[in-house]
């Protein structure tokens, strides 16, 4: 009796297999996305938002103003980040889809319907993985929202820099101590300070209230 054999993967299941994850990674990035919430009632139930690339783009605009003025402005750096990512991915898609026409999000869609053959299942699987890389950068932009840094030493550990790896995998020092809209924390210990705690903290890095200001209520000062 023949042992029956694993068939060897054919260039079509490699092709296949390609185009699945391009396909997944177009819609990670400019498809709607569904999330599951638990609503106050305890029920859960399906959320949908629009696409990465729509809060992207939503994110860039609310961060730029309206345009009341066409005098241009400084962008904080974390702008100038949400700027750089619209160009890497609008000029990386555009090169990639000589032929199409319309928005990225179209012409992703023009790609992902292209005839591909099996020789190109390298090439689907490379951008698939770029395509993914845009996506977790984006998350990261925007989780980074009104967050600013400060530049002092954290007063639990003691810590001014931490050193993280950017998106080239090069190792930058950042500020430890980041502040956002939910408080303050320390990169470097992970302490936690809440907004009403954030007074406190501002006391211990040497910081005075404002003249006018009851330093009492200062948070509720918007
Ligand atoms: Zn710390």
């Amino acid at each position: 009796m023949t042992v029956p054999r694993r068939p060897f993967a054919t260039d079509d299941d490699h092709l296949h297999a390609a185009w699945r994850l391009f396909d997944d990674a177009v819609a990670a990035l400019t498809g709607p996305r569904h999330d599951i919430v638990v609503d106050d009632d305890g029920h859960r139930r399906i959320a949908t938002a629009p696409s990465m690339y729509e809060e992207m783009r939503a994110e860039l605009a609310g961060r730029q103003g309206t345009g009341l003025s066409n005098a241009s402005r400084s962008l904080p750096p974390v702008w100038i980040d949400g700027v750089d990512w619209f160009r890497t991915v609008d000029d990386t898609v555009t090169a990639w889809a000589p032929g199409a026409i319309g928005t990225t999000t179209e012409k992703l869609a023009y790609l992902a319907d292209w005839a591909w053959q099996p020789q190109d299942y390298l090439w689907l699987r490379t951008s698939a993985a770029e395509i993914q890389g845009w996506v977790e950068d984006a998350k990261e932009l925007i989780a980074g929202r009104n967050r600013f840094s400060v530049t002092a030493p954290c007063p639990a550990c003691g810590a001014e820099q931490v050193v993280r790896e950017d998106s080239g995998g090069e190792h930058v020092r950042a500020p430890a101590l980041q502040v956002s809209m939910a408080g303050a924390s320390c990169l470097a210990c992970g302490q936690v300070w809440s907004l009403e705690g954030v007074m406190e903290f501002a006391w211990t890095l040497g910081c005075r209230p404002l003249a006018g200001i009851d330093p009492g209520n200062a948070y509720d000062v918007r």
